[in-house]
């Protein structure tokens, strides 16, 4: 049997490895010109986990933890208002918690499939055609290219009938800074206000940002510009932070994909093209990974007819629940007022009070649950 992924993320990737595992023959087209070592931070745990774990790479996922020891709010003026240790929330995981660089999970599932056929910089130009020309000569062809995802318009319509904006904008960019690094130190660094959030935290040898502001514009064509103007006057770190913007830092709205079927014919999508939660709900590389492994199993048991609705039933309660969730966590992330904000940060550091992990583990459980067991 031969598939065709349209994606080189953490969804096809982990697709390739259980249908190479099947003995099918899979061939997966990259949009990007070669793989995409940057990104941002994710914490990893839950279904990704376990089944990172089924896949014998957990013991690389953690060797690639970031190391940050901590996530602590301040004020502009560097004022400590509340966080809580990475220790305590990984007890609340019962150890199964990883924070790592989206790069370098696709990585370790990038070199976990060493000889699989990438076609970089190459997409479909329509339902039958690669851009390169080539026809599409596969029994199934999935969509496991993110949120924009080509497939689910080529097969479904145009992505406005699907997006379902929470309300913010995100940026991101990688920076060099060696005194701002010394500032920062191990920790994620964030100056919280209301609407608006900016972090700091170190990245590989360089520093990460993270910023997320409250609004319900379009997107820009011009975000350093914006950036500049939303975040400024929240302190030195920032302001510096700032002045190393690129001119196209990642920059997106953040929204969550909703669509009433997930597969036609021999098309079906995975990962965030089908069902993306949002960084609020801080497990979209996590549930990437439930589908492809949901999808997989589904495979191994029927014909693609049967199994593309067999996944979907599976899948999508699951993929629902976490939707859910992760639009109630958006307005934890976010505050809207400054005694929110407090509030938050002071239900965060429970977590490093004696007996706080058992809080957090109860309160976390539905949030953390797994579709593996
Ligand atoms: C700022 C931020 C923070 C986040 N934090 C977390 C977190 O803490 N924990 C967590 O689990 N998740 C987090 N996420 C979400 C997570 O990154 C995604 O949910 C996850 O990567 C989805 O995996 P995917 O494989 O479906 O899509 P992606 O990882 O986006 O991969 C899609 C792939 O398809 C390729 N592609 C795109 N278009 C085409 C095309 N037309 N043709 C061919 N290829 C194409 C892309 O280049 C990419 O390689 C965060 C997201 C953001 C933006």
């Amino acid at each position: 049997m031969r598939a065709l992924i349209c994606g080189a993320g953490i969804a096809g990737l982990t697709l390739a490895w259980w249908l190479r595992r099947a003995d099918w023959e899979v061939t997966v087209v990259e949009r990007a010109p070669g793989p995409r070592p940057d990104g941002y931070m994710m914490d990893f745990f839950g279904s990704g986990y376990d089944i990172a774990e089924r896949m014998g790479l957990i013991d690389r996922i953690v060797a690639a933890d970031a190391g940050i020891t901590a996530l602590r709010y301040t004020t502009a003026d560097g004022e400590p208002r509340g966080g809580v240790s990475y220790a305590s929330m990984r007890a609340a995981l019962d150890g199964r918690l990883v924070s790592l660089m989206r790069g370098d999970l696709d990585r370790v599932l990038r070199e976990a499939v060493p000889d699989l056929d990438i076609r970089y910089g190459t997409s479909l130009a329509d339902a039958d055609t690669l851009t390169d020309g080539s026809p599409v000569d596969a029994d199934l062809v999935v969509g496991a290219d993110g949120i924009h995802s080509r497939v689910r318009e080529l097969t479904f319509g145009p992505e406005r009938a699907f997006l379902r904006p929470l309300g913010y904008h995100t940026a991101s960019y990688l920076l060099t800074d060696p005194d701002l690094a010394d500032a920062v130190g191990d920790r994620f660094r964030i100056v919280a206000q209301p609407n608006r959030q900016a972090g700091l935290y170190p990245a590989g040898g360089h520093l990460a940002t993270m910023f997320v502001h409250a609004t319900d514009a379009p997107l820009t064509d011009n975000p350093r510009a914006l950036l500049k103007a939303r975040f400024a006057g929240m302190g030195e770190l920032v302001d510096r932070a700032l002045d190393h913007c690129p001119d196209d830092p990642y920059y997106d709205t953040v929204a969550q994909i909703e669509l009433p079927s997930w597969h036609r014919g021999r098309t079906v999508l995975i990962g965030d093209a089908a069902h993306a939660v949002s960084l609020m709900a801080g497990q979209g590389a996590s549930l990437a990974m439930a589908a492809a492994w949901v999808l997989a199993g589904e495979l191994a048991k029927a014909d693609v007819p049967r199994a593309l609705p067999a996944y979907e039933a599976r899948m999508r309660p699951f993929a629902e629940a976490k939707q859910r969730s992760g639009r109630r966590a958006a307005r934890w992330m976010l505050p809207e007022s400054r005694w929110k904000i407090s509030l938050r940060n002071r239900l965060l550091g429970v977590a490093d009070l004696p007996g706080g992990p058992t809080v957090v583990r109860k309160a976390m459980a539905g949030t953390a649950s797994s579709i593996v067991g």
